[in-house]
């Protein structure tokens, strides 16, 4: 598409966008009586209006009910888990019984880890991207030492090749070859968080299985952002938070996927509670953990149903629309932000940076700024932008779908181009 740096170009695109009406199902945040330029979906989503009456209506429950609300309610607590098994399934790629929401990300991770991280002494050793994100480092780090191994050993980090910023699939696959005879599991995000590189989930998976590891995947910045495939891709495990591109909310619920293959494996070692416990005798407090079938059988706790109910406004809009739907939009929506971008380093001889995100990407924009980096960014925030600052000069913007619309990335090109 030959895109336009004008108003009337963007509203004309925001015109013939299917998906325009869901602006105004979600508050957007104000500056000077405005709607901000919201750009960081990637980090946390914007709050349905609907989140409060899903919320309502527990509360009711509870005044109304107190502890029968478990069964009597509208949405009984005791299944409340259930809810969410077909609209989530549809975002990952999955079969329902494969999917479960519980607990928060790096809680699920290590829970995920337990089963699936099985370290021998031939056969030990993680692969990860380089620079993944905080927690999945320590994740790791915690988990290797828990098995007794030392961290620099038995953690292999795949970098970008010298003056590059994001992996080569080949590169990933030839470490995956180098150590096949020591590897336990390969662990990628499946949108880097910080080039927002996406990663081919599938050929990682292939290899992984080819030299007789597993292959999990956490995907904060990819489930509600790409078209996932979790179950054709034969990935046996993976983990998500649904507060970034899943709009649930600040620390909201998390979610689990357990390939089906492993959905009734008896060796599988776990970490039991009473909820994921057979659902037909949970109640009867009988000794012996049997798992209830798939990915409900590794919850531990009772539903957090104030965050679930959140979760569960989000995922009514998420419903009404295919996956598809939202990259047919987010990949042009991306694009014209690449080319504002792009305008306004060519107009503007104070822009300097350089964008490090690869075109097999999600929503998100990652530049690399120069040594004004800080002013620019404060720049942005002065005026309405709310995007990302990452140490040590990197800024993220992550145009949504479901809010964003193509005159946010006029507005945003135009006040770029002004510092
Ligand atoms: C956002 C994010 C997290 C956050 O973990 P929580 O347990 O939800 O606090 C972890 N890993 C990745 C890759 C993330 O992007």
């Amino acid at each position: 598409m030959q895109f336009e740096n004008s108003r009337e170009f963007a509203l004309n695109l925001d015109g013939q966008d299917e998906l325009r009406g869901y602006r105004d199902r979600f508050f957007i945040p104000q500056h000077d009586g405005k709607d901000c330029v919201y750009l960081t979906g990637n980090s946390l989503g914007l709050q349905p209006k609907s989140a409060i009456d899903r919320i309502q209506q527990e509360l009711n429950d509870w005044a109304k009910y107190g502890v029968e609300g478990h069964f009597d309610g509208k949405n009984p607590w005791f299944h409340y888990h259930k809810f969410f098994a077909q609209s989530v399934s549809k975002v990952v790629g999955a079969q329902e019984h494969e999917v479960v929401v519980m607990n928060n990300l790096t809680v699920n991770l290590h829970l995920m880890m337990v089963s699936f991280y099985r370290p021998t002494k031939e056969r030990y050793k993680i692969i990860m991207e380089g620079g993944a994100f905080p927690s999945d480092q320590y994740a790791m780090e915690s988990q290797a030492k828990f098995h007794g191994f030392a961290y620099e050993d038995a953690v292999i980090e795949v970098n970008p090749r010298e003056g590059e910023h994001h992996l080569r699939t080949e590169d990933i696959l030839q470490v995956i070859e180098d150590h096949k005879d020591s590897v336990a599991l390969v662990m990628f995000s499946g949108v880097q968080y910080y080039t927002g590189q996406a990663f081919n989930m599938e050929a990682i998976t292939a290899k992984a299985h080819e030299v007789g590891a597993l292959a999990g995947f956490d995907l904060a910045h990819a489930a509600g952002n790409l078209v996932l495939k979790l179950h054709d891709w034969d990935v046996d495990f993976a983990v998500w938070c649904s507060y970034k591109y899943m709009n649930s909310g600040p620390g909201g619920v998390s979610g689990a996927f357990v390939h089906d293959r492993h959905a009734n494996n008896p060796e599988l070692p776990r970490f039991a509670g009473w909820w994921g416990h057979q659902e037909a005798e949970r109640f009867l407090m009988k000794k012996g953990y049997i798992p209830e079938h798939g990915a409900p059988g590794w919850q531990l706790s009772n539903a957090p149903v104030m965050t679930m109910a959140v979760h569960r406004a989000s995922l009514d809009i998420f419903d009404e629309v295919t996956m598809e739907q939202l990259n047919k939009k987010s990949v042009p929506l991306n694009a014209y932000l690449q080319y504002v971008v792009e305008e306004a380093a060519r107009t503007n001889d104070a822009l300097s940076f350089e964008i490090i995100t690869p075109e097999e990407r999600g929503c998100q924009l990652s530049v690399l700024t120069g040594e004004n980096g800080k002013a620019l960014f404060d720049h942005l925030t002065k005026h309405g932008v709310i995007a990302d600052w990452r140490e040590p000069n990197v800024i993220r913007m992550a145009p949504v779908p479901l809010y964003n619309s193509f005159e946010d990335i006029y507005r945003f090109g135009q006040i770029l181009a002004d510092f």
